[in-house]
């Protein structure tokens, strides 16, 4: 109960901004494709960003890398993404013998500093509840084949810790700028979600 109890008030306000939204979208004073497009930004763009950054710092400063393992809250809180949640961020190290995903199971405990808002499929119940039973199964379907020799952990957010995933540096990016590495990594690989296997274009 307490673990969660932030989106008790998220749900209420969810609600309240529905119902403003409806208003004001009656009234003909906002255009509701105008919001989506705003929510698309936060959701996809302006947010995932920053973890990109954090994750591109890590890959080419090791001692940086070493700070946001140790203590993930702070080593993000010194790039300027500070957690208004009150949350701490853990951050957990993909590797060839480990692929780390996260979810939570109560609701939607997301790190919200480095991710932005989450996506509609995170909050979702067939996510919040495979993800646990089947990560692998779940993987499969965001067209990840993990391979038995690799160990999945699953990890449940709370209103207390955060989780974002630190994913593997993809080949073929020695020669990439801090900048041109961000660009590289993609929101669902930092919830765990897809692997950075080779290098493609941020979706
Ligand atoms: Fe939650």
């Amino acid at each position: 109960m307490t673990d969660h109890a932030d989106h008790s008030h998220l749900s209420d306000t969810e609600l309240r901004v529905r119902a403003l939204e409806s208003l004001l979208a009656d009234k003909g004073l906002v255009d509701p494709a105008a919001l989506d497009a705003i929510v698309d930004t936060y959701e996809n763009k302006v947010g995932p960003r920053n973890g990109a950054r954090v994750v591109a710092r890590a890959w080419i400063d090791p001692e940086f890398k070493q700070w946001l393992l140790r203590d993930g809250t702070a080593a993000i809180d010194s790039l300027g993404y500070t957690s208004t949640q009150g949350a701490d961020i853990v951050v957990l190290e993909n590797t060839p013998a480990v692929h780390n995903l996260t979810v939570c199971t109560l609701c939607s405990c997301y790190p919200w500093a480095v991710l932005g808002l989450p996506p509609a499929w995170y909050k979702s119940f067939p996510y919040r509840s495979r993800a646990v039973r089947d990560p692998r199964g779940v993987l499969r379907e965001f067209g990840q084949d993990i391979g038995d020799d690799v160990e999945v952990r699953v990890w449940d957010s709370t209103a207390e810790v955060r989780y974002l995933v630190l994913p593997e540096r993809p080949p073929g990016t020695a020669g990439l700028a801090e900048d041109e590495l961000a660009e590289l990594v993609t929101r669902n690989s930092m919830i765990g979600t897809d692997r950075l296997s080779e290098v493609k274009k941020n979706q």
